[in-house]
């Protein structure tokens, strides 16, 4: 069983109020890809520049993702920058040059079009339905997206999401995607809209997952500190999605244990600034953490 995740691959700086770093490895995929490798085989559908660093490549690699379908296109590789403000809950992206992204059309290969969990990372909703296109029946399909394409590409992203079995997103783009401020009901009202399984993050509060008729909630793992909360959203899609493809049916049961591993492969994540903490992270560290996790949060 494996994953096909497809999404941004990208070089980041990010500034936070203790530390400033450039030309980090980043990018939705990148964080979504390497995170679901520690529990599933995982097929990378994205497009880089020819500036791309072969380090970078060695990373995916080194976890297990299968690069074949990374295209190297003339031109740079898409770049964001980022700051986050003392209350690191607050981030503006000071740029973003899409590059290589401007042109990109996906192009799925032969090998992958079986894979039978499908994590849309976030990345323009047109492309990810370019993706769901090239798939042969996925047996369940999950989308993460931004308040960027529920701003600009509304229509592209209420087609996709007709298609999907679940919707990631974060509470302030629950709310903005419905125009309700209660999460619950905003939950709900997405689930209207097509997907049957909702997850709306909340930070540091955890998230709630939505189900036909069903409802978890789950809190985020308590850390003292976050140096870098870069693709905390992207490595909970990619955990979640891993643990999918390793179990034989995916129902609310399921996905909460799915939710569990997203949330603790995030919390490893956001320690470190880019993909350094998961360059490091071992099977048995997600062990312990989920063992800590499961004493803090039985009575
Ligand atoms: P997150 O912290 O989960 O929002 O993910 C951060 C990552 O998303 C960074 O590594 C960025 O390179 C990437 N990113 C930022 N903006 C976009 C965008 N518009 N489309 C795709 N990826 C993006």
């Amino acid at each position: 069983m494996s994953v096909l995740v497809v999404g941004s691959v990208g070089i980041d700086d990010v500034k936070t109020a203790e530390e400033s770093h450039k030309d980090l490895l980043g990018g939705s995929a990148s964080y979504a890809a390497v995170a679901a490798s520690f529990f599933s085989p995982v097929n990378l559908v994205g497009v880089v520049g020819n500036d791309f660093p072969d380090a970078h490549r060695q990373l995916y690699t080194s976890k297990g993702v299968d690069i074949n379908g990374l295209e190297v296109a003339a031109g740079e590789t898409f770049r964001w920058s980022g700051e986050y403000e003392v209350d690191m809950n607050n981030r503006k992206t000071l740029s973003i040059a899409l590059n290589v992204f401007e042109t990109f059309q996906p192009k799925v290969p032969a090998a992958y079009r079986k894979s039978d969990i499908v994590l849309l990372a976030n990345i323009a909703p047109a492309l990810q339905s370019m993706v769901l296109d090239q798939m042969e029946k996925p047996r369940f399909v999950i989308a993460d997206t931004m308040d960027l394409w529920i701003n600009i590409a509304r229509a592209d992203l209420l087609a996709l999401i007709k298609r999907v079995d679940m919707l990631i997103l974060n509470d302030s783009e629950a709310k903005l995607l419905t125009g309700v401020t209660n999460t619950v009901v905003a939950g709900h009202e997405i689930q209207k809209m097509g997907p049957r399984y909702v997850a709306i993050k909340k930070g540091e509060h955890g998230c709630l997952l939505f189900g036909p008729d069903q409802l978890f909630a789950i809190p985020a793992f308590p850390l003292t500190r976050v140096p870098d909360p870069t693709g905390a959203g992207d490595c909970f899609a990619g955990g979640l999605a891993g643990y999918c493809a390793q179990q034989k049916t995916v129902d609310f049961q399921t996905l909460k244990e799915a939710v569990l591993r997203g949330t603790i492969v995030a919390s490893y994540n956001v320690e470190a600034f880019s993909l350094k903490r998961l360059e490091s992270l071992t099977a048995s560290e997600i062990q312990s953490r989920l063992e800590l996790y499961q004493r803090l949060t039985t009575i």
